[in-house]
């Protein structure tokens, strides 16, 4: 399938060049706001093609695109694609605003492209091991879940998250977004109501860098969830507990693969063996079934709005000091 890349942006840099080329794709183009540094980039990928304007990517044959500009460019850039039947793969969170994010999943399906949300940690192979173990019922009836995704945001992107609400900034946005699609990948729901605390520990300007929230599901389920930019000895962890066992899965929050998962029960305390790979990989491989209109575990578009709802009701309950309904519709 034939590429271009929508943002020159560190994740793309860093990781989704060599997923897209590792599940034997091709990458023609490079867009940036600036085209010194889409050329820049261009070269450092041996990317042929850089340009500073997405519209010139209807003449190159492009079938799909990869949109990673920050937060608030994400629909213009998705519903072009949209328009220019080119399949999406697009950056959580989708959007910074949820109509924004409902015009854009509306936008590829009237279109009848298949969008998909990069939501990766659903593809770390704890979480996999952990979805089958929870929906096997190796944990019997599940009371909890408590999940700890606080890291240290690397110097190198300490911008726009630490300050700008209107390009997706904080770390509830930025986040908790993921958290939600963990657990709903997890436990195939998500929460119908939250209730949160944030706080600005003075590493954001204007901005909550730290939060916490509780969660409740549909089937009674309670869960804990932690994100913070500002803990640099944090390991990230998922604890789901249940009356006939408990899963531990240590550092499973992270970019890369790896981590442990070991489960309790009456039986003692046994290790869950991992088949790690590389997470994004998985996701541009799974968007090749999804086109393909074949089973995969990606999060779609609509997985995409689910969560940044989780992520909106976070932010109004930590406003308003009350638990709030996440609104789904
Ligand atoms: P960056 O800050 O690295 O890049 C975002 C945009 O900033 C780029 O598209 C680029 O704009 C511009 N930019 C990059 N470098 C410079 C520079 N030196 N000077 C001026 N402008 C620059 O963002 P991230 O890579 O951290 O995040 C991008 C998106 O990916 C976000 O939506 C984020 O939430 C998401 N993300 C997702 C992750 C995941 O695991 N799914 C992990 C990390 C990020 P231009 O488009 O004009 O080139």
């Amino acid at each position: 399938m034939k590429w271009a890349l929508v943002g020159a942006s560190t994740i793309a840099d860093q990781w989704m060049v060599n997923a897209i080329r590792a599940a034997g794709d091709d990458i023609v183009a490079i867009v940036s706001g600036d085209l010194t540094r889409a050329q820049s980039f261009a070269t450092k990928h041996a990317i042929p093609h850089a340009l500073d304007n997405e519209t010139a990517l209807d003449h190159l044959g492009i079938e799909a695109v990869y949109i990673s500009n920050t937060n608030e460019k994400h629909e213009a850039s998705v519903c072009r694609a949209a328009a220019a039947k080119q399949h999406v793969l697009c950056e959580k969170p989708l959007a910074v605003a949820l109509d924004a994010a409902r015009r854009m999943a509306t936008a590829c399906d009237d279109a009848g492209v298949t969008m998909a949300t990069n939501h990766h940690l659903r593809h770390n192979a704890a979480h996999r091991a952990m979805r089958a173990q929870v929906q096997g019922g190796a944990l019997g009836q599940i009371s909890s879940a408590r999940l700890s995704h606080s890291v240290y945001l690397p110097k190198h992107i300490q911008g726009w998250r630490l300050t700008e609400r209107g390009a997706g900034g904080g770390v509830v946005l930025d986040i908790a977004v993921h958290n939600a699609d963990s657990l709903a990948f997890i436990f195939g729901d998500y929460p119908s109501q939250v209730c949160a605390m944030t706080s600005n520990t003075g590493m954001a300007t204007g901005l909550e860098d730290n939060a916490m929230s509780i969660w409740q599901f549909p089937s009674g389920m309670t869960a804990f969830t932690h994100q913070g930019f500002n803990t640099p000895f944090a390991q990230t962890h998922v604890q789901i507990h249940g009356d006939k066992g408990s899963l531990h899965g240590e550092g499973i929050l992270t970019q890369a693969a790896g981590g442990t998962l070991s489960l309790s029960t009456a039986a003692g305390t046994d290790a869950v063996a991992l088949d790690n790979d590389n997470l994004y990989e998985r996701v541009i491989k799974n968007l090749h079934l999804a086109i393909q209109d074949q089973a995969h575990a990606n999060a779609d578009g609509w997985g995409g709005v689910r969560s940044l709802c989780v992520a909106h009701a976070i932010l109004e309950s930590a406003a308003t000091g009350r638990t709030v309904d996440v609104r789904y519709d």
